[in-house]
């Protein structure tokens, strides 16, 4: 295109004004504010100038109008889109984690759509704390003194070393190297201590940590020994750590806390779920840890957040820490929180809490969804397999459950087939795996399945 091919085509683009008078955009007109029109109709033609620039044709004005209302659909329209877990990994961390509760929902709806007794004591009539509540929860369902709920476990851990390892104080924190881990997103143990102002004292190696090392870095300025989750990393052979106990007899002797990441945080014995056991927050309190973190969105299936099970003594510092109100948790959290815990105090977690369904989701009733799939699908592309689930989260490494999966031989390339899976009015993720495309019913709720047969439908048809 020459130069004055292109002059022709920019002369041709209406101006903002003219394209909002165009009727196709009547209504966004009418449904968001002028001056919010005018800059989507702005950065609409600036994309369409660069878009002449390097060789493109100029849109006419319907075009351009239909472009607008797309990138308003896009940007505008309500977020966190809802979608359809197909990969059967059921804490996914890029899909929002754990889908919350019924309990959980109507809680939040409850207590954040009016005003609340957040802060308030509704019998003397004074002003309360948002943390009593939850304190007392956190107490029940793990046998600590109490709790303390933040934003999220990183918050927590942050705010848990600032208190107890914060200038001030003794500053050094003991951690084996084979716990000094990147977790994902980021969050590095090392780096976090350091953020929080102590100083970390790396003792053992990689793969072998014994109660005598820890004992051998104590010293006047050592705050705590703290031990961390590895969660999705784990070192196999010869390996040792030392064991909770171990490291609690250590701390009394020495006069030193102990403080535990727990990563996921499970309630439950995941062993009688076919699951290898994961270390449980009440295994950590039983054994004295005075101060255990986990996050609220993992295992335990409720809400980000962030909790502190222990001593109320350690608990308290970590309250009256001037970080605590920085990382503090919103009224939407709590309440679904709350709700979510009392689903474990009434021991009704795998029938309320979705994670827990999921988790414990009878072989027979996973294969009856995917065969009812099958059957409406009817396609020779689409067939049935065994395969497996993962837990995710950080939580049980290399654990799988065993599912059936749907699978199907796409008439194109497998990426394709998934991304028009993704293109529907709900997207629904699929996994790929040997050339396949395979959807694992475990993770899809229960009232999702027809937009799992319809997308496939439509997958297929191209
Ligand atoms: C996930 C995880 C964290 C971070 O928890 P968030 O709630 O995501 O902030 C910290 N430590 C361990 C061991 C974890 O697995």
């Amino acid at each position: 295109m020459t130069n004055d091919d292109k002059n022709t085509q920019f002369r041709s683009l209406p101006s903002v004004e003219q394209l909002l008078q165009e009727p196709g955009l009547g209504g966004l007109a009418g449904a968001y504010s002028h001056a919010a029109v005018v800059s989507l109709a702005r950065q609409q033609l600036d994309a369409t100038r660069r878009s002449i620039r390097n060789g493109g044709d100029a849109p006419g004005m319907e075009q351009l109008a239909a472009d607008i209302m797309a990138r308003a659909e896009e940007e505008w329209a309500p977020w966190p889109r809802p979608l359809v877990n197909a990969t059967g990994v059921v804490i996914h961390t890029n899909l929002g984690r754990a889908p919350l509760s019924e309990p959980a929902m109507e809680a939040v709806q409850a207590g954040a759509s009016g005003y609340s007794d957040l802060e308030f004591d509704v019998k003397t009539g004074t002003r309360g704390s948002r943390q009593a509540h939850i304190g007392r929860l956190i107490a029940e369902v793990t046998g600590a003194e109490t709790g303390l709920v933040v934003n999220n476990n990183a918050s927590a851990i942050m705010l848990g070393l600032s208190a107890v390892a914060g200038p001030g104080g003794p500053r050094e924190v003991i951690v084996s190297r084979g716990e000094g881990v990147e977790i994902g997103g980021g969050f590095r143990v090392p780096d976090v201590l350091r953020q929080s102002g102590a100083t970390l004292v790396e003792v053992g190696t990689t793969n072998r940590t014994y109660v005598r090392d820890y004992a051998s870095a104590i010293n006047d300025n050592t705050a705590a020994i703290l031990k961390v989750h590895p969660s999705n990393f784990r070192v196999t052979g010869f390996t040792h750590e030392a064991e909770l106990g171990e490291l609690m007899t250590l701390g009394r002797e020495r006069g030193v806390p102990v403080l535990n990441d727990l990563g996921s945080g499970c309630l439950l014995d995941t062993t009688h779920y076919g699951l290898a056991p994961e270390p449980t927050v009440q295994d950590s309190v039983d054994a004295g840890v005075e101060l255990s973190f986990f996050s609220g969105d993992k295992l335990i299936g409720g809400p980000q957040a962030g909790i502190v099970a222990g001593s109320a003594e350690w608990v308290e510092r970590l309250a009256r820490h001037p970080l605590a109100r920085a990382v503090r948790i919103d009224k939407m959290g709590l309440a679904a929180l709350s709700a979510t815990l009392a689903s474990f105090l009434k021991e009704r977690a795998h029938e309320e809490v979705p994670v827990w369904c999921m988790i414990s989701m009878s072989q027979e009733a996973i294969a009856a969804t995917a065969e009812s799939w099958l059957k409406e699908i009817e396609s020779p592309a689409v067939r049935l397999r065994e395969g497996q689930s993962t837990v995710g989260g950080g939580s049980l490494p290399g654990e799988t459950l065993p599912t059936t999966l749907l699978t199907v031989t796409p008439p194109d390339s497998p990426d394709a087939f998934a991304g028009r899976l993704r293109s529907g009015p709900t997207p629904v993720i699929a996994r790929i795996e040997d050339e396949d495309v395979v959807l694992d019913p475990r993770t899809v709720l229960e009232d999702q399945s027809s937009i799992v047969v319809e997308a496939v439908k439509s997958a297929l048809k191209g």
